[in-house]
């Protein structure tokens, strides 16, 4: 572990270590802490000294590199000040890797969570947005997601139809809205007939026989199609 100034912290202290504890009186630190030396010369009491030097050096090497490493263990965010062990993401706990964290309200987030809970979401998707969006419909999309909710073709001249706040191709809008018509399965979007509980282009209600163009109040149904007088006589009776 290296402190700030680049100290190698675990090291250091274990230098500081082994020469308070190798050192004999008259040393420096017998000088600085006199009354350690105290019975110190005759061998019966020199154990009992080691072990109260070696209290002390612990001690005073704590105090000697606190700066360090108090400076190597606070994060410095959101105009406060953490022990890195207490600064972590308040939704999932996590640490913050190399990109960092997210602010909301004077709370920090990993990107992830951030994202999750204070982005906009996609309309299409509903996972965050990030980067480029459309907005359409009262809502925000993923480009790749602003397409028809059928066919999820892209609505390449910018024209879309609304159906239930989702955007649709014009096919699919009608289709959705019932209004395909029976014979060519193309939109109506003008005159329809109305018939056999389908619809059709005028144009398209036609004789299934001859091919006729029927008219709805004087065509023949049989098997769910519809017969001009002619053929359904001819065919049928
Ligand atoms: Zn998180
Ligand atoms: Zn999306
Ligand atoms: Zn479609
Ligand atoms: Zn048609
Ligand atoms: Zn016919």
């Amino acid at each position: 572990m290296r402190c700030l100034h680049g100290i190698d912290i675990d090291r250091a202290l274990q230098q500081l270590l082994t020469a308070l504890f190798h050192a004999r009186p008259p040393s420096w630190q017998r000088l600085l802490f006199p009354w350690l030396g105290a019975g110190s010369g005759d061998g019966k009491d020199s154990l009992a000294y080691e072990s109260q030097l070696w209290d002390l050096s612990i001690g005073v090497a704590a105090r000697l590199l606190t700066p360090h490493l108090a400076l190597q263990k606070v994060v410095t965010a959101l105009d406060r000040t953490w022990h890195p062990e207490h600064f972590f993401c308040a939704q999932c706990g996590a640490f913050f890797g190399p990109e960092g964290f997210h602010e909301k309200d004077g709370k920090a987030y990993c990107r992830k969570d951030y994202f999750d809970m204070f982005a906009p979401k996609c309309g299409g998707c509903t996972r965050a947005i990030l980067e480029n969006y459309i907005s359409a419909l009262n809502t925000l999309w993923h480009p790749e997601c602003f397409v028809c909710r059928e066919c999820f073709t892209p609505f390449v001249n910018g024209s879309f139809f609304e159906h239930d706040g989702q955007p649709y191709c014009e096919v699919h809008y009608h289709e959705r809205r019932g209004s395909l018509c029976s014979g060519c399965q193309k939109p109506i979007t003008g005159r329809c007939i109305t018939a056999m509980a389908k619809k059709f282009h005028p144009e398209h209600f036609v004789c299934a026989f001859c091919l006729k163009q029927l008219n709805k109040g004087t065509f023949k149904e049989q098997n769910d199609k519809p017969y001009c007088q002619n053929c359904f006589l001819k065919l049928f009776c």
